[in-house]
Parts: C-alpha cells; sequence; structure tokens
C-alpha cells in the first residue's frame, strides 16, 4: 500500500491551492471514527468543520483507506484518533502521505483519545503474531459514557490550544455536554439495573467497557480472539457456554456477520440485537453520541427482559 500511499500523496500536493495551509477562520477537524467526530461537533459548535473517516458501518481496525482521506487530512488543523493501536492498521501510511505537520504525532493538533483512559484486557506482553488486535489494550473505551466525557475535556483543551478565541464557546459545550451525560447516566442506569450480572455474548470485545460501567458481563466472543473471524470449533464452544449458563442476548454491530450470530441463537434461542459504537451504525442516530448510547441501551435492555 505504500507505494499507492507515495503516487497519492504526490496526487495531494499538486491539488492543494495556493493558500490552503493559511488560517482558517473555523478550525478544521478530521476526526478517524464517527462517534470522536460526533463529540468534536458537539465540543467545537459552529467554529470547526468536522470530517471523520471511517464510515459507521466499517470496523475501525479495519477501514479502507482511501485518496479523499489523504486530501482530508492534508487540509486538517487538527486530527481526533481513537489510540490504543485502534487505527495502528490504516492511519499512519495515511498521515504519511498526507504531510501536514498540524497532525503528526506530538504536535497540538494530534489528539489521542485514549491518553487518561484506564484501558481492560491490556495483556502481559503484546502479541501481535497470530492477527491480535487489541495488543495495546481494549481501544473500546468510549462505549463507557465517563469515558466519552474524559475523551470531550481533551477535545475542549486541545480546541482552546489551536483556537484561544473560541475557548469560552468550546467550554460551554463541553459543560453542557458532561451534564446531558450526567443526566442520562442515571437513566441508562435504571434501564440497565434489573439485569446486573447479567451474562450476554457479543461477537468482539466492543462492550467490555459499557458492560463493566452497566453491572453486566460480556467475556464471551463469537470471535476465538479480537479480530480472527470465528470457525470451528469455537462456534460450539460458544453455545455449550451460552447453553450452561441460560445466555439469551446476542449483540451484534453493522460490521459484524450476522449470520454467525443467528446461526449460534438458533441453537440457544437467543436473541440477536443490532448495537453500534458509532452514530450512524443504527437508523436516527446520525452525528449524536448521546442519542446513539440511548438507542444501545434501548436495544440490549428491551432484548434482556424479553429473554426472562
Ligand atoms: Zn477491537
Amino acid at each position: 500500500m505504500s507505494r499507492i500511499i507515495k503516487l497519492l500523496s504526490g496526487l495531494v500536493l499538486l491539488a492543494t491551492p495556493p493558500g490552503a495551509g493559511l488560517a482558517h477562520a473555523k478550525l478544521t477537524v478530521v476526526a478517524t471514527t464517527p462517534e470522536l467526530g460526533a463529540i468534536a461537533s458537539t465540543i467545537g459548535g459552529d467554529g470547526v468543520n468536522v470530517s471523520i473517516l471511517a464510515k459507521p458501518t466499517e470496523d475501525p481496525h479495519f477501514v479502507d483507506a482511501r485518496p479523499s482521506h489523504i486530501v482530508t487530512l492534508n487540509r486538517a488543523d487538527a486530527l481526533i484518533e481513537g489510540g490504543a493501536e485502534l487505527e495502528i492498521g490504516w492511519l499512519p501510511p495515511l498521515i504519511e502521505g498526507a504531510r501536514n505537520a498540524k497532525i503528526l504525532p506530538g504536535a497540538p493538533g494530534r489528539i489521542v483519545a485514549s491518553d487518561g483512559i484506564q484501558l481492560l484486557d491490556v495483556p502481559a506482553t503484546a502479541d501481535r503474531s497470530h492477527g491480535e488486535i487489541h495488543a495495546a489494550g481494549n481501544p473500546h473505551f468510549m462505549m463507557d459514557p465517563l469515558n466519552a466525557k474524559i475523551v470531550a475535556q481533551h477535545i475542549a483543551d486541545a480546541f482552546c490550544r489551536t483556537d484561544p478565541g473560541g475557548c469560552p464557546s468550546h467550554r460551554t459545550n463541553l459543560a453542557r455536554f458532561e451534564s446531558a451525560i450526567d443526566a442520562k447516566m442515571k437513566d441508562w442506569g435504571h434501564e440497565l439495573a434489573p439485569f446486573n450480572g447479567t451474562q450476554i455474548v457479543t461477537f468482539h470485545a466492543t462492550w467490555r467497557y459499557f458492560c463493566q460501567r452497566f453491572g453486566l458481563s460480556c467475556g464471551i466472543y463469537l470471535e476465538p480472539k479480537p479480530g480472527i473471524p470465528p470457525s470451528p470449533p469455537h462456534p460450539v464452544e460458544v453455545i455449550g457456554k451460552m447453553t450452561a449458563q441460560n445466555i439469551k442476548v446476542i449483540l451484534v454491530e453493522p460490521y459484524q456477520p450476522r449470520k454467525v450470530a443467528e446461526t449460534v441463537a438458533g441453537h440457544t434461542s437467543a436473541t440477536v440485537v443490532n448495537v453500534s459504537q458509532f452514530p450512524g451504525g443504527l437508523p436516527g442516530t446520525d452525528n449524536d453520541y448521546i442519542t446513539l448510547m440511548d438507542a444501545n441501551v434501548k436495544a440490549i435492555a428491551s432484548a434482556l427482559r424479553g429473554s426472562r
């Protein structure tokens, strides 16, 4: 891929209009994934233009690198990434191709969401030899709304550094987002409280932080390891565990193979539930983190109620 990226980055330089590197009235912000982009829009308001690289229906570990991504990154004042190696498989060559000093590692415009987050599932020794994609720990921390508050603070701090004039507005928007999360945490906690300790099965370890926050248990996966597709005998082992422990709910995300979940559900009388880590991954959740989490909580609580 690097040869293609080099070629594309040459084209970017040719296509970049004169003056494109000068200061913009609005901050041009790029987020790797849609939930980070949604929070950037919430905090930045009218002061930012936000572009998002990954689609809500794409696996964030395996995003298709496109020439348009390099152009987008070339023009960015700030880049927000998940970190914890979430984007390690696709982002570095795009950044190399974009040739933009503002978003290089360590630059004020480079915002790493995982900074200051207590990661789960950090292995004693990083092992990528079998295609393991959580070698730095579990990068799906945004599914805990309290982590989303921490990331929103990072984003507000970075916007204030990059755009001091817009800082009062960013701080007001941050306070409003924090209050909204605090209010919703009560509703979400109330909705999920009856299922405290209940086991659910998920395709990927996306829901570890969510489950920990809301008192559910989700340590059984349809994937044998993060990033490794299910193959025999793993699904049979999952069916055995679900039967033994009376587990009745399986979570799948838009880009995961629903058929595998349905096959396992067919053997266990379980319900397959559509959830998403990204705004826009479920109907009616476009570009809003809180609306997305509302939809996730409702879908999971409804399935758990129905399985009693
Ligand atoms: Zn993952």
